[in-house]
């Protein structure tokens, strides 16, 4: 699935009863982790507040995240300097979520903001965003006011990028959607260390699918696990420092299970309100025993941080539910389209046939389709095929309701 066909806005739906995490910078103290030489996690004294990084080459620093507000961003720029004599010349954004951003206008102008092309297109509505962020701050929306000046990034990246700190080289990384539709991996090749943003959390930790559903989702983060067999810890934005083969592993075993519960609910008729109350919690056997030992000392804590994950669960309940939906409703909306059907399905060997998109300029099959079966299966095998999904918007869902009314209507001879 390509990014832009991703919502360009937040989901702003909630469940009923949904309260966010806690990212109000009030207490928020950050303690610096060493993970290697010239390398720190910054973590937040208070999971899940924001979590932030440093790394130091020869000739030069660079932070992760800029914090919610800009008294934040002056603490992340203390424990800078106090950790090195470097100059601190890059700021890497994650997310274009004000919790990761909003601090970048408080870095002086010789440090670059870098993220990715996709975040930066994103941070163009300050009030939109203030407002969503405000859900996060319990009881201190007002500490955003001094919040007036969104910077954004000065440089960008599509897909991959190169900051030469002096003897090191900092990796910027974009998989695909995630969390968000541009979420930068920060990764440190000589460390095996990656800062992950919002995008991926300590195994055992629900992720928050705000903008895009699962399948997106799954597809960044199995180019991830392809591209950085070497991985060994990850930094997330939120909550604690991780094994990150593991994080991913856990991760998609989450998503494909949310991915199929949901399916089996709507497949079975039930509303969302139902959805949500039926659909499994993986979390309602507790947390995750490898989070225990972290930072968690306390039983209050623990029990917080599970009554979190039951929340977060729910969201992405709703959220997956939500993404099923909407091209459903296109696809009802396109049955008008009848006349673009021929050459959707073609025959392929062995009695098969090849599904495709006709308004393609080469005709390129989807998928192998063994035999006529109804075109609710078809759609799961077309899923399945390469990720096209249900979330795929315009021309993509035409694409599809053609190939998928085609088939329905001409099962007994496709052409
Ligand atoms: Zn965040």
């Amino acid at each position: 699935m390509k990014a832009s066909t991703v919502p360009t806005q937040e989901l702003a739906e909630r469940p009923e009863g949904y309260q966010g995490p806690d990212l109000s910078p009030r207490g928020l103290r950050l303690i610096p982790i060493p993970l290697a030489a010239g390398t720190w996690a910054l973590v937040a004294n208070i999971p899940p507040k924001d979590n932030n990084g440093l790394v130091v080459g020869d000739r030069a620093a660079l932070v992760i995240d800029a914090g919610i507000v800009p008294d934040i961003s002056a603490q992340i720029q203390h424990l800078a300097a106090k950790q090195t004599d470097r100059p601190l010349r890059y700021l890497v954004n994650t997310t274009y979520h004000g919790d990761h951003s909003f601090g970048n206008a408080s870095f002086p102008a010789e440090v670059t903001v870098v993220s990715s092309k996709i975040n930066r297109d994103n941070m163009t509505d300050l009030a939109y965003e203030k407002a969503r962020r405000a859900g996060n701050m319990y009881g201190e929306v007002a500490l955003l006011d001094a919040v007036t000046d969104w910077r954004r990034p000065e440089v960008v990246f599509e897909t991959a990028a190169e900051i030469d700190l002096g003897g090191r080289v900092v990796q910027l990384l974009y998989f695909g959607p995630g969390n968000g539709p541009g979420d930068t991996i920060v990764y440190l090749p000589d460390a095996q260390v990656a800062w992950t943003g919002n995008y991926l959390n300590h195994a055992g930790v629900a992720p928050m699918l705000l903008q895009g559903g699962p399948i997106p989702y799954l597809d960044s983060l199995r180019r991830m696990r392809a591209a950085l067999p070497a991985l060994r810890t990850i930094v997330p934005g939120h909550g604690p420092v991780g094994d990150g083969r593991a994080a991913i592993d856990w991760l998609i075993g989450y998503l494909e299970q949310l991915l199929h519960d949901v399916r089996e609910a709507r497949r079975a008729g039930r509303t969302v309100q139902q959805t949500l109350e039926t659909c499994p919690s993986p979390f309602a056997a507790g947390l995750d025993p490898r989070l225990v030992s972290y930072q968690l000392p306390q039983d209050t804590a623990r029990h917080r941080l599970l009554e979190l994950m039951g929340i977060l669960h729910r969201l992405n309940v709703l959220a997956t539910y939500r993404a099923w939906s909407a091209p459903r409703a296109r696809l009802r909306d396109l049955r008008s389209a009848r006349r673009l059907v021929a050459g959707c399905v073609r025959p392929a060997p062995a009695g098969a046939y090849h599904v495709g998109c006709p308004a393609a300029t080469v005709w390129r099959p989807w998928c192998w389709w063994p035999a006529p079966r109804p075109w609710s299966l078809l759609l799961d095998a077309l899923e399945e095929a390469d990720g096209i999904g249900l979330e795929r918007a315009s021309m993509d869902s035409l694409s599809l309701a053609c190939a998928v009314i085609c088939f329905n209507a001409l099962q007994r001879s496709p052409w």
